[in-house]
């Protein structure tokens, strides 16, 4: 049988609640046999991450342990390149059956700007896109992306069909965290508890990881 495999790609500079929930929901509401979170290595879009690939890693190691169908997928950090989701997804389908189905999370606002990423006209061609809306959304359609949801688009995320070439839209409500706002919390002493997973903290603590002379 075919496997459906989501992806959930970030800095995760440290991986949170909020990312940790969003990846749990979208899991069970479609069935996914496996949600990949994806630790990126140099991020074409964003600032250098503040900790190590390895730490980064092995937080987000701790924090799937034990929640299946949360798993870590180290394969951006093996390469000394920016990672680019093209090249992600290549390696991935170098690996799957044929009739796999990926799905690639995005949120509406990395959505938005997918104009401005590598070969991204190429993208389903190998995967589904699953945005993930939040109530709030803003962030305008540029014109090429309108054309490709009206060309692309399935209205329920249950009816992806295939490897990929669709795209559907997830209304989800988010949890107001970022790691933004842990790794400020840190830096000034303060507690980060209850934002990310007790063994993540631990972990934090054990490092000293996002103290304000790292
Ligand atoms: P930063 O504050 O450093 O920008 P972040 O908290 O947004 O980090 P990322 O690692 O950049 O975390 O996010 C990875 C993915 O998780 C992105 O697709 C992002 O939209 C999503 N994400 C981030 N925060 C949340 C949240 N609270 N709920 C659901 N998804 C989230």
């Amino acid at each position: 049988m075919a496997k459906r495999i989501g992806l959930l790609g970030g800095t995760f500079d440290p991986i949170h609640i909020g990312h940790l929930r969003s990846a749990l929901e979208v899991a069970e509401q479609l069935n996914l046999d496996e949600l990949r979170l994806i630790p990126s290595a140099r991020p074409p879009h964003r600032q250098a991450p503040q900790v190590s690939a390895a730490d980064r890693l092995a937080m987000v190691a701790l924090a799937v342990a034990g929640s299946p169908p949360l798993q870590v997928d180290d394969r951006e950090l093996q390469r000394d390149r920016p990672s680019y989701s093209i090249d992600t997804l290549l390696s991935l389908r170098g690996e799957l059956a044929a009739g796999d189905q990926l799905l690639l999370l995005l949120g509406w606002d990395a959505f938005c700007g997918l104009p401005s990423w590598h070969r991204w006209d190429e993208l389903l061609n190998h995967c589904h896109l699953l945005v993930l809306q939040r109530p709030d959304a803003g962030g305008v359609l540029p014109p090429a992306l309108s054309q490709l949801l009206a060309a692309r688009e399935v209205k329920d995320p249950q009816a992806l069909r295939g490897p990929g070439g669709q795209i559907a839209l997830l209304r989800q409500t988010p949890l107001a965290v970022s790691a933004t706002q842990i790794r400020h919390l840190l830096a000034s002493g303060k507690s980060a508890r209850f934002l990310v997973p007790d063994p993540v903290l631990a972990y934090i603590h054990t490092h000293g990881l996002y103290r304000a002379s790292n």
